[in-house]
């Protein structure tokens, strides 16, 4: 089994496609054939059956049984009897009467050329001499006061069914092997012309390296299989493409902005070392350093939070979080900052609102939103925090009176180092990389999130969480 298991392995698609096609094919004859070959033997023996148990009715008409002085039955030389001989000629068939002990009395046709036979019983029997083979019937004959006197025998030599058998084998012989042989080379020509383009799809695919992503398949031809494979693999390649495209872009971006910080740092330096200077000065110059450094800080967590994002949910740490407590708890810790600014947050939390998610990037995410709000939100504005059940989903929403974003910067506005302003933010201290992490926890716990902005009147950001997890949902 293993040996026939690495031979299989080793031959191509399309050999093995053809000789499963002979296999089955050659079974399916092989039974064809067997029931053809059982159908005429059955109707050849049946022939034979009906004409000799026909012939002895209506010899039996014909026959002498004996009379009282005890002498042997024998035919009466009728009319009929003298035309059952002509088609006794004709047909082969030899008929006979036989004693008890089965000596032949009298016969008409070649009858001594049939073996003797004692039945057993009234009917058929099969007797043969070397390799011939008669099919006898018996019929009883009684006296007339009913005791047994002997039997009445039609034969006839089966040799004509043997040789029409034969004839139908030797045909079979020659006849199968040749169509096998014929299918299997039509059979190999039709999967080798089916699985050509398969071949060329391989070649393709082959010279398509890691760097160059361009390549394309463009498979010109029919959308069977073959050819949404192709597609198929073409789309893949677009995706492929485009998820490498993005991975250059965010290393270009997540290096120019570290470049930026860096060179003011330089700068920075450069000017506070170019001559002496007091302590008061220096001291002033290392804390915009501190600064500059606490925003590097933030892009590499920031920066090491999405790639882990990324990687498999396995690893995250999925419980059932009570939302409308840790709602609460970030707004408290949101407040005081609000305060600071002059804005003023306030919230409507429903209690009770449990989803299934991994608590610090739920706190992540909702931090974010509120921080974002309350930053870009002018003194004596306002920031409003509301959580509710719809459905199956919890929704979230923070508003605030802002700036509002400009409705062209929108679609934008998840992506990854995207500022509306960048100036802006660089006040703020933001790299473009918060609304990117909600983005992409939100998605990660298996629901999305929506802006609404209008420039000059504020922004509402929700969050729609589904209540069940992702595998509880998919159950
Ligand atoms: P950042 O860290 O710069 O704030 P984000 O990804 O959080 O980056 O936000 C991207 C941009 O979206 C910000 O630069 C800001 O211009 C805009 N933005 C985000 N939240 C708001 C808001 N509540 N109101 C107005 N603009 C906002």
């Amino acid at each position: 089994m293993v040996h026939l298991k690495g031979i299989e392995e080793q031959l191509s698609l399309r050999l093995r496609l053809t000789l499963w096609y002979v296999l089955l094919l050659g079974l399916t004859m092989l039974m064809f054939s067997g029931y053809v070959y059982w159908r005429l033997q059955h109707s050849l023996m049946t022939q034979v059956d009906a004409s000799l148990e026909m012939v002895a009715t209506q010899a039996l008409v014909n026959i002498d049984t004996g009379g009282e002085d005890n002498s042997m039955p024998s035919f009466q030389n009728t009319e009929e009897m003298a035309a059952i001989v002509d088609r006794l000629g004709e047909t082969n068939l030899i008929v006979r009467l036989v004693s008890p002990t089965g000596k032949a009395w009298a016969g008409l046709g070649y009858y001594r050329n049939v073996p003797a036979l004692v039945p057993k019983r009234p009917g058929y029997d099969s007797v043969s001499r070397g390799k011939h083979v008669w099919r006898v019937y018996s019929f009883p004959l009684e006296a007339s006061d009913g005791s047994p006197i002997g039997w009445l025998q039609t034969a006839q030599s089966l040799d004509s069914v043997s040789h029409a058998l034969e004839g139908l084998r030797e045909q079979l012989y020659w006849a199968i092997p040749l169509t096998l042989l014929l299918t299997g080379l039509g059979g190999f020509f039709l999967a080798n012309r089916a699985l050509r383009p398969i071949d060329r799809i391989t070649r393709t695919a082959h010279s398509i390296s890691a760097t160059d992503l361009s390549r394309r398949i463009q498979y010109v031809g029919p959308r069977d299989e073959v050819g949404r494979l192709a597609d198929t693999f073409d789309a893949m390649l677009d995706r492929l493409q485009a998820a490498f495209e993005r991975e250059r872009q965010f290393t270009d971006d997540a290096a120019h902005e570290l470049r930026t910080p860096l060179t003011i740092l330089k700068g920075r330096i450069g000017v506070a070392l170019s001559r002496p200077r007091s302590k008061r000065e220096y001291e002033g110059t290392l804390r915009d350093l501190e600064q500059e450094v606490d925003r590097l800080i933030r892009l590499g967590t920031d920066l090491l939070f999405l790639s882990r994002l990324d990687q498999v949910r396995l690893f995250w740490h999925w419980e059932k979080v009570d939302l409308s407590g840790l709602l609460q708890v970030i707004a408290e810790q949101v407040r005081p900052i609000a305060e600071g600014k002059g804005v003023e947050l306030s919230e409507s939390i429903d209690s009770g609102l449990y989803v299934t998610g991994d608590q610090d990037h739920l706190i992540r995410l909702f931090l974010n939103l509120l921080d974002n709000a309350t930053k870009y939100t002018p003194k004596g504005g306002q920031v409003r925090l509301e959580a509710l059940q719809d459905g199956r989903d919890i929704v979230v929403s923070v508003s605030d009176t802002g700036p509002g974003i400009p409705s062209e910067a929108i679609p934008h506005i998840f992506e990854r180092f995207f500022r509306v302003d960048a100036d802006r933010s660089r006040e703020t201290g933001g790299a473009g990389l918060g609304l990117a992490i909600a983005y992409e926890i939100v998605r990660q716990h298996n629901g999305h999130i929506e802006v609404q902005s209008q420039v000059g009147e504020g922004t509402t950001f929700v969050v729609f969480l589904p209540v069940e997890a992702p595998w509880q949902k998919e159950g």
